[in-house]
């Protein structure tokens, strides 16, 4: 029997509602009409770009993966680096498995995939880290083999170069590395993460004209992508899945917590605002936050600062309506960590990390957290991801309401004759063949 190969997208922030507009264009209307659809697929709590992806590729919670942010745990800065790296996921991967059996493993843009061992041919999301280095020294860096960098990367650097993070440049330059890798290297398994749709609703809102541009140009690479599989003759041998992190809601608000922490006495500043002291501090997640503490073993601060989040969340005006205790957070949605508390959005405030200047900050587009619509909230909120599944190892035409997200890793690896024995997730057996 033929070994199957498997095309695995996830198109950042991608929603159920956009297929009704994807279901006309060419490659969408294919793989839909020949394929499985889970309509909906219930995410990951906080409904964060590397959260999810990280449960995605496991099927594994955030209290497992320990992934639960997109920025690593570093307090008293504005912003950190980001969780790029393979050795933050603790869990089991799809990519891991497929390795364990011989298979050839690519990817594209994944996130936490940094360094990973197990991916053949890798070009991890990650990004220069100062003017003074090339995209070539920084994926060096994430673990791109020379061989890579000059028959992939290279080619398709023009994509990128002065344009990391923007979308579409950033879109192209993952979708020609994922044709390039799939002709040049015929991986058994790849998996891409364009984020164009991602950052197109974050700067215009969930739903606007520039968003559908950006649906056009993904049904366009995806046909490219088929394209490239037809020219090496695995069309009928090829299981291509397009899906899904998170989607977003519209936001009107970007409030600082940690701007009235530090009015209360639980954060303290030198004359220049640098943090010399700090009894708690929140980490904005886009639409939730989570909040530390220096010593969670101080029972009456704890209280203290329990009893001020209670007090401003009853208050109203600071942007949340929830304060969940990690006690209760990781019984209700599988999420632990070194936080205490997580903060939920009222609907319509998004949150950053700064200490300083007023409360309500002026938007910042280039933040992910600071847009015209973002995500973090808690998972049935807002419109909803999504999956789509076609090729031998899915049933045409089988259409579901919703699953759990982490059962994507478990089908797949179904589907591919792989084991992942702790994921939390369960094969969606109805779709399969
Ligand atoms: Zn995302």
């Amino acid at each position: 029997m033929k070994k199957e190969k498997f095309v695995i997208i996830s198109n950042d922030a991608m929603v159920y509602d956009d297929l009704e507009y994807l279901k006309h264009k060419f490659a969408f209307k294919r793989l839909m009409g020949e394929g499985a659809v889970v309509k909906t697929l219930r995410s990951i709590y906080p409904t964060v770009t590397y959260a999810v992806h990280a449960s995605m590729i496991t099927g594994c919670y955030p209290d497992k993966t320990g992934v639960y942010n997109n920025e690593i745990d570093e307090l008293c800065v504005k912003n950190s680096d980001w969780r790029w790296f393979r050795s933050f996921n603790k869990c089991k991967t799809l990519l891991d498995a497929a390795k364990e059996k011989g298979l050839v493993t690519a990817n594209v843009f994944w996130p936490v995939t940094g360094c990973d061992k197990n991916i053949d041919y890798n070009i991890a999301e990650y990004w220069t880290q100062s003017g003074n280095e090339t995209i070539f020294d920084a994926f060096e860096r994430a673990g791109s083999s020379k061989q890579v960098i000059d028959e992939i990367i290279r080619p398709c650097a023009h994509y990128l170069v002065g344009k990391e993070r923007r979308h579409p440049y950033a879109d192209d330059f993952v979708f020609a590395c994922g044709a390039e890798m799939i002709k040049k290297f015929k991986p058994d398994v790849i998996v891409m993460h364009p984020a164009g749709i991602d950052g197109l609703r974050h700067s215009t809102g969930v739903f606007s004209d520039r968003v559908n541009d950006m649906l056009d140009h993904t049904a366009l690479w995806t046909q490219r992508i088929i394209e490239a599989v037809e020219e090496i003759g695995e069309a009928e041998n090829t299981n291509f899945i397009i899906t899904s992190d998170h989607g977003q809601i519209d936001v009107s608000r970007w409030i600082m917590p940690n701007v009235e922490l530090k009015r209360r006495g639980f954060i303290h500043t030198d004359e220049k605002g640098a943090v010399t002291d700090f009894d708690a501090f929140i980490k904005g997640v886009g639409c939730s936050a989570l909040v530390y503490l220096k010593d969670e073993s101080d029972k009456k601060t704890y209280d203290a600062v329990y009893s001020a989040l209670k007090e401003m969340r009853d208050i109203g005006i600071y942007g949340f309506s929830e304060v969940f205790t990690r006690e209760e957070i990781k019984q209700k949605e599988h999420l632990s960590g070194p936080f205490s508390f997580v903060l939920e959005t009222d609907g319509y405030t998004s949150f950053g990390s700064e200490w300083t200047g007023s409360i309500v900050h002026q938007r910042d587009f280039t933040d992910y957290r600071g847009g015209a619509a973002s995500h973090g909230y808690l998972p049935d909120k807002g419109a909803q991801p999504t999956f789509i599944a076609c090729g031998p190892s899915f049933k045409k035409g089988a259409t579901l309401e919703r699953r759990p997200i982490v059962d994507l890793a478990p089908t797949i690896a179904k589907a591919m004759g792989l084991n992942l024995p702790d994921a939390d997730g369960k094969p969606i057996d109805e779709i399969l063949r």
